[in-house]
């Protein structure tokens, strides 16, 4: 059912870690259904942030696969690689408003997910290029959002993730601070991703109100898991999509999706993506099981 919103703008922002695989076409096909249900525009973003441990080649792999599938962006392709001087320029921002703090605490001074537990805090002035650069967050930082499948989240950010990490030790961009930085330059208004990414958005959203950034609406899906309960992702071999096969991979996306099969006669892609596009319904979106929140709090 369409729902028209001037101005809406989502997007699907792969990392080219490896080729698209079954997990990634569902958030690819889910956003890009949620976008042409509301009128609005979908764009990719390549999150080529992370050279070590990107795949050569994955990059153009995925956009291919994505074409394949008739998945196209309505605007040109962001790359996070040509983007370091806006990252800088974030940084730089933080910086003058007392936010950041250097720290080279080595892993053994880490508490637990890797969290700063000040020791480098004494020695700020003494300490050499190699740092990584981190946020101070406050104590008693409540973040509160309401997930558009899986209700209201509270969480105390100064408590599960404290003073996290926007520039690592090897001078790399931390994703949370590049992704904050460019879903607010590309004026993104809605985000619909999996829901391995739901602890990363208190801290986006924290990020973003540092920067006197916008909030999107968040929307997680459901993540799709092998057979063992361990989510389908590069990093444990799912299998890439064969690009002869797209319309069934479509049908399975749309299947994992909870929506409707569309006519078996429909074969190319661009027909089943009209068909799905005219029947997409977010309400028959599957549960994340063991997430709190209530699902009928949209
Ligand atoms: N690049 C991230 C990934 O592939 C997703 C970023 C996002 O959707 O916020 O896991």
């Amino acid at each position: 059912m369409p729902d028209s919103q001037p101005g809406y703008r989502g997007r699907f922002a792969p990392s080219p870690t490896g080729p698209l695989h079954l997990g990634s076409l569902i958030a690819a096909l889910a956003s890009y259904l949620e976008a042409r249900r509301h009128g609005g525009a979908w764009l990719v973003r390549m999150e080529d942030l992370d050279p070590p441990r990107e795949e050569p080649g994955a990059a153009a792999s995925i956009l291919d696969a994505l074409a394949a599938h008739g998945l196209h962006p309505d605007e040109d392709i962001l790359w996070q690689s040509a983007r370091h001087a806006a990252y800088d320029a974030a940084l730089q921002t933080l910086g003058s408003r007392g936010l950041l703090f250097r720290c080279d605490c080595t892993r053994a001074m880490l508490g637990p997910g890797g969290a700063c537990g000040g020791r480098c805090a004494p020695r700020q002035s003494a300490i050499g290029e190699h740092h990584a650069l981190r946020i101070r967050v406050p104590d008693n930082t409540v973040i509160h959002f309401r997930d558009g499948l899986q209700g209201e989240f509270s969480e105390r950010l100064d408590a599960a993730l404290p003073d996290f990490v926007l520039r690592r030790k090897d001078g790399l961009y931390a994703y949370q601070l590049a992704v904050v930085v460019d879903d607010g330059f590309q004026d993104i208004t809605h985000i619909v991703r999996g829901s391995d990414l739901l602890d990363s958005t208190a801290r986006q959203l924290y990020l973003q109100a540092c920067l006197g950034l916008p909030h999107p609406h968040y929307l997680h899906l459901p993540v799709i898991t092998h057979a063992d309960g361990q989510k389908l992702s590069k990093q444990n071999h799912a299998p890439p999509l064969v690009a002869a096969q797209a319309g069934n991979n479509l049908r399975q996306a749309l299947d994992f999706l909870n929506q409707p099969q569309p006519p078996a006669a429909l074969r190319d892609c661009d027909g089943i993506l009209a068909s799905a596009c005219a029947n997409w319904n977010p309400a028959a979106l599957p549960p994340v099981l063991g997430m709190p929140g209530p699902r009928d709090a949209r």
